[in-house]
């Protein structure tokens, strides 16, 4: 008998799961809004022209070998990151306040800044996720020994947010916990607090001395400017708190298989931050040895060239530009159809996805006589939707909430 035998079986990945079952569907007009990840309008996987680009540069480069990166990653990759989430002239980059490690995608960048605050944050091994938050931060976070606590955010009743109620939830943590944000596009409801509502939030969190965990795995992909997804991270360092920041290139780039990533820490003093660099290179270490070369090596080479950068920001365009598109003709449809219930929340909410407000039972009825698949709570990913399915998908609702 095998030592394992008693193993439990795991359940699948739902979204994984869900992606199976639409793959094995053969019918027609099957829609697949359970996956997050951009597709054009013509449903397909689409290549950042900047980075096919810079890809047969990197190709044809006889300087570039197949060598180790350093521990803590390539270093104009590294500094481009900082520069990229806290804006160029952040004073904090002078004062030799920041920290910047390459990860596995923002992924890694949570595992290691949980990581990282497992071993070495003494106020509180505690971190408060939104409810609801992206699925893996549970796992990530309790696989390192934080607990994981909820904080109010999202509120069915008017799918928005409850900011009162989110106020309060951080009022009532135990002071310096971590709280875990997220930096734009919410993800899996699509909402996100205002300019003024981050304010507040910055007002309690540091009454509370609360420790600022933001997760950004879609700065530019969001709203399609950079610096306005980047607002509220940097809101809270012009403040002066001391916080970590993920950040994936996986949406932004379309590199979801490279696995770039960066976790970048700004501390209260360049003391401090010259320590917590050698004991995350420690960590780095013993997780990843170094990180992986590819991805890192494009996104470098664009964010460090201006005319490379600009025609990335255009791409940048053209993907966000097309998910408000969709979400502009699905409100417009189901406005059109009369469809019961208020649609404002489509066009209010931000990025890949949005939580549509249907009911676990109205999915179950758009899955089986519809084909189309979207996880239980609602939520679907705007970019399953295109020109040639969006009519369909408006009708389906009508049809389910009727
Ligand atoms: N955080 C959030 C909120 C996400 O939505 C994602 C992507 N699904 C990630 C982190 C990290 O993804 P990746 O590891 O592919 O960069």
């Amino acid at each position: 008998t095998s030592s394992f035998q008693d193993v439990p079986l795991a359940p699948p990945d739902v979204i994984f799961h869900l992606t199976a079952q639409y793959k094995a569907d053969t019918f027609q007009h099957k829609v697949n809004l359970g996956v997050g990840a951009y597709r054009d309008d013509s449903g397909k996987p689409w290549v950042l022209p900047v980075v096919k680009k810079v890809e047969k540069i990197i190709v044809n480069d006889p300087t570039i070998d197949h060598e180790y990166l350093p521990i803590l990653g390539l270093p104009p990759f590294r500094e481009a990151s900082i520069k990229l989430i806290l804006g160029p002239d952040n004073p904090v980059i002078k004062e030799k306040r920041v920290v910047a490690t390459q990860t596995i995608s923002g992924t890694g960048a949570c595992h290691l800044g949980s990581l990282f605050l497992s071993r070495f944050y003494s106020k509180s091994s505690v971190i408060y996720v939104s409810n609801p938050t992206w699925a893996n931060h549970k796992a990530i976070f309790s696989n390192v020994g934080l607990e994981v606590k909820d904080y109010v955010y999202y509120s069915p009743k008017t799918i928005g947010l409850d900011i009162n109620g989110m106020l309060e939830s951080l009022k009532n943590a135990p002071n310096g916990s971590i709280i875990l944000l997220h930096a734009c596009a919410h993800n899996p409801t699509g909402v996100d607090p205002s300019q003024e509502q981050w304010k507040a939030i910055a007002d309690i969190i540091e009454e509370k001395k609360h420790f600022p965990f933001f997760d950004c795995a879609y700065q530019g992909f969001a709203s399609g400017d950079l610096d306005r997804d980047a607002w509220a991270v940097r809101y809270f360092v012009n403040r002066g708190f001391e916080l970590l920041v993920c950040q994936s290139y996986a949406k932004n780039f379309g590199l979801y298989g490279q696995r770039a990533g960066c976790l970048t820490f700004v501390f209260k003093t360049a003391e401090t931050a010259a320590k917590a660099e050698s004991q995350l290179a420690k960590l780095q270490r013993s997780e990843i040895s170094n990180p992986p070369a590819h991805g890192a090596r494009i996104v470098n080479l664009v964010l460090n060239d201006p005319v490379l950068y600009a025609e990335w920001v255009d791409n940048l365009k053209t993907m966000s530009f097309r998910i408000q598109e969709m979400r502009r003709r699905l409100f417009d449809k189901l406005t059109a159809l009369g469809t019961p219930g208020t649609w404002n929340h489509i066009v209010d909410q931000i990025g890949m996805f949005s939580f549509t407000g249907l009911k676990a039972p109205q999915v179950k009825v758009l899955k089986e006589k519809y084909h189309v698949y979207l996880t239980d709570n609602g939520r679907i990913s705007m970019a399953g939707l295109s020109s040639s399915n969006v009519e369909y998908f408006a009708k389906a609702i009508d049809d389910v909430v009727r």
